[in-house]
């Protein structure tokens, strides 16, 4: 454990947005590839789930999680179908929907956030969804992405994620796919309701 004046405050942000492009690449790889087997596949708690093909991305109660794990920080974006979320996905069209709406955003961005690994700090969060703006033209699906950062005392040894929080707060959310990039490897984990914890390496 590196002593406390040895914790980084500062994000290197490049790096982080580096890991994140590293990691598209290599899934637009995987897709070219069409094929997993190259990549080092963690199931978790005998409640995994069988890797979807690259095509089936929005399927509703299915939300996915790309992890980035560095030396001193932890990413952690998410893609999820509004369905998952709000049990629509179009803009509010009345007062309890928009209630719905702020409630959401509130979860996703709260303090202490709704994902937790032990030794990190959360430095930023955001959310977005286009479609449940004001005035927002309707499609007949539609996702939100959200992102956290975490500045981390020694993430290099982080092995899992605690989304209970998230699970909680978004009871449609049946089942949760990730995929890891660390220094040490990249893997694919999968939970379902009612587990919490994403694990991955050794
Ligand atoms: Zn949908």
């Amino acid at each position: 454990m590196p002593a406390a004046s040895d914790v980084p405050v500062a994000v290197p942000f490049l790096r982080q947005v580096d890991t994140f492009r590293l990691l598209r690449a290599q899934r637009q790889n995987r897709r070219v590839m069409n094929s997993w087997s190259a990549v080092p596949v963690a199931l978790l708690l005998g409640a995994a789930v069988a890797p979807l093909p690259a095509q089936a991305q929005h399927r509703h109660g299915a939300v996915r999680l790309e992890i980035a794990v560095e030396a001193a920080s932890l990413d952690v974006a998410l893609d999820a179908p509004l369905d998952a979320l709000l049990g629509f996905e179009r803009a509010p069209r009345t007062a309890a929907e928009r209630a719905q709406v702020d409630a959401m955003f509130a979860a996703l961005k709260a303090v202490p956030p709704p994902l937790a690994a032990p030794g990190c700090t959360l430095q930023s969060a955001e959310a977005a969804s286009d479609v449940v703006k004001p005035g927002a033209k309707a499609a007949e699906h539609a996702d939100l992405q959200a992102r956290w950062r975490f500045a981390c005392r020694d993430a290099a040894s982080l092995r899992a994620l605690d989304i209970g929080v998230l699970m909680k707060a978004f009871p449609r959310i049946a089942q949760v796919e990730a995929d890891v990039a660390t220094a040490s490897g990249q893997f694919r984990v999968a939970l379902k309701r009612p587990a919490t914890e994403l694990r991955w390496g050794r």
